[in-house]
Formats: C-alpha cells, structure tokens, sequence
C-alpha cells in the first residue's frame, strides 16, 4: 500500500459542542467510558457508503475516513470520543484481490472542503472473504500514514461480514463494544 500524506490542521469540538450536534450520545457515559480509549461514534449512513463501496467489486478497495474529535477541553491529549462523518472512496487507486494502492489525490480531495472540525482520521479498506485483520503491509501502513494516537484504521470483509478496527500508530485493535453505531 502506498500513500503520501498530506497534512492538516488538528482541530478538535468540545464535549459542549458535541452535545450540540450529537444529542444522542449520553454524555456522562461517554466520559466515563472513554477512560481507556475513546468512543468510535460509527454513523449507519456511513457505515452503509462504506458497505456499499467496498461490494462494488471483489477486489480490496478503500478510502480515507473523516471526521471529528470529541475532546473534554481543547486538547487532543484528552480525546473521549471520534466521530466518524464522511467516508471518501479512493477512486484512484490500482486494486488487486489482496492489495491496493491509493494516490495522494484522495488524500487532497478529503483534506480541500473540509470544515475546521473535520479532518482526516483514518482509513478504510476491504479484505474480500480473507477476513477482516490487519496484515503486516497494513500495520505498516498504519505506522506511516495514520499515526497519531487518534487514527483510525478499519479493515472491513464484505463476504464474510466481519470487520476490525485499529487505532494509532501501533494499530491497537478497538474493542467491539466502543464501535457505536446511530442514526443521523
Ligand atoms: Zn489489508
């Protein structure tokens, strides 16, 4: 897997301003849950761009995930939850069963129309019927491109119907029950 990053401007949206948007989540649960590691706020739109891009074909396919961080103050040390609000699709990539490359192109199309709030927070791609683990190439990929300890990484096996999620530069797996799912 081949990337360049890009970089942008790290901005996070308080726990006030969350509670604003995302009324949903059940603040007081939120903070105490996040103690260890944050929440993964996975909308179902979302999640069904992202299911619906990678069965287009039964070849790895992937793309940068967007979204926010949800932090009690200002600071990124302190992030409680990630929210993930838009899926772009790499649809400039070279795509075989097992490997897939994407240009910097995705990279500048994510990052150019974004608001303040929404960066680049990870990335996703498919492992059609090999299951969903990250192999040695996407640990690496990981530790290169989506390093900073709020950066996600999701591998997604549309056949099978499994999926994982990493996070930081080391790639640690994110616990199923701090995937959370809802409706706009
Ligand atoms: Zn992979």
């Amino acid at each position: 897997m081949k990337w360049t990053s890009i970089k942008s401007e790290i901005a996070t949206i308080t726990l006030k301003k969350a509670a604003h948007d995302w009324s949903f989540v059940e603040l007081s649960s939120l903070v105490s849950d996040a103690q260890n590691c944050p929440l993964i706020l996975y909308p179902n739109p979302i999640r069904n761009k992202i299911m619906k891009h990678v069965r287009e074909q039964n070849v790895e396919l992937g793309g940068l995930l967007v979204g926010s961080i949800v932090s009690i103050t200002d600071s990124v040390e302190e992030i409680i939850a990630i929210v993930v609000r838009d899926a772009m699709p790499s649809i400039d990539y070279e795509s075989s069963a097992v490997s897939l490359t994407m240009s910097p192109r995705v990279w500048q199309s994510a990052n150019s129309g974004l608001s303040d709030e929404m960066l680049v927070i990870g990335w996703y791609h498919s492992h059609p019927n090999l299951g969903a683990f990250f192999s040695c190439v996407d640990k690496k990929t990981q530790k290169d491109f989506f390093y900073n300890h709020y950066n996600l990484g999701l591998v997604i096996d549309p056949v099978r119907n499994e999926e994982k999620w990493y996070i930081g530069a080391d790639a640690d797996e994110i616990e199923e029950n701090r995937i959370r799912a809802f409706c706009f």
